[in-house]
């Protein structure tokens, strides 16, 4: 059965960017006050092997760290902007680590790879050896950014993409919001989804797809960009097969 559906998506090789708030939609706030909710990461790794194993799509993983630590929270603390973007980082990884963990659960070979060298964790990043580990049908988690600050998990989730050859980037939201809306639909009854737009319509009306920096970036790359709801079950299979609309294209 599943080899019947090698072949049936749409691209190749992605990047799948998990913002840290996918891997707790509760933003912590359960009884243990758990920043990783470990039935979350539990479907997004199922969802994962889904797409590796029976569709054949080679998936790069770049995980955010906000559900730990964002930069942006020290810093209007009061810390120092690029130490606190370090702590940031450092977060990615712990994210990294567990949907690892559940990847292995499943018997899915993964690696983590990340931009800060952590040697007993994880292996440094080194594209063509991440490459070859996609090529041999492991998933590889990027993690720890670009290991530079003033940044966040967006653009290295372009800049990867561009290095490996992915075809494209599945940008997956968590709050509920399948998709780019004309406004947020959370404030403003009259917001519109938009089914698919142009980088430049994403850059002049200023709307919230990705950091400015990497939507030029995927511009200049002609990187598509699907952004979806990466929680409703079944949406990482919908988006790579592209029977159905789902989410946002951005191209
Ligand atoms: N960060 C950084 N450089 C990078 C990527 C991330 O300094 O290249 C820091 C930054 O402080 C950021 C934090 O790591 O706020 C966590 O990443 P992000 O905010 O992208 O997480 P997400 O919103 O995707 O959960």
């Amino acid at each position: 059965m599943a080899d019947d559906e090698l072949g049936a998506a749409r691209w190749k090789r992605v990047v799948l960017k998990l913002s840290g708030q996918a891997f707790s939609p509760s933003g912590g706030s359960g009884a243990d006050g758990a920043s990783i909710d470990g039935d979350v990461v539990s479907q997004l790794a199922t969802e994962i092997v889904d797409a590796r194993r029976n569709l054949g799509v080679d998936v790069a993983v770049v995980v955010g760290g906000g559900n730990i630590w964002r930069g942006m929270t020290g810093a209007g603390a009061g810390m120092d902007r690029a130490q606190s973007d370090y702590m940031g980082m450092l977060a990615t990884v712990i994210n990294a680590l567990a949907l690892q963990d559940a990847l292995e659960r499943l018997d899915q070979p993964t690696r983590v790879q990340t931009a800060i060298q952590m040697a007993q964790v994880a292996e440094p990043y080194i594209r063509r050896r991440a490459m070859r580990h996609l090529e041999r049908g492991r998933v590889v988690i990027l993690a720890g950014g670009l290991g530079n600050p003033f940044f966040t998990t967006d653009t290295p989730a372009a800049l990867r993409a561009a290095e490996i050859d992915a075809d494209a980037i599945l940008k997956g939201t968590h709050s509920g919001i399948d998709g780019v809306y004309s406004a947020d639909p959370r404030s403003d009854p009259a917001a519109v989804k938009l089914d698919e737009l142009s980088y430049m319509d994403v850059l002049n009306r200023g709307l919230k797809v990705m950091d400015p920096t990497s939507i030029t970036f995927c511009m200049d790359h002609a990187l598509p960009i699907v952004v979806f709801d990466v929680l409703h079950h079944g949406n990482i299979r919908r988006v790579l097969v592209g029977r159905e609309r789902i989410g946002t294209l951005v191209r």
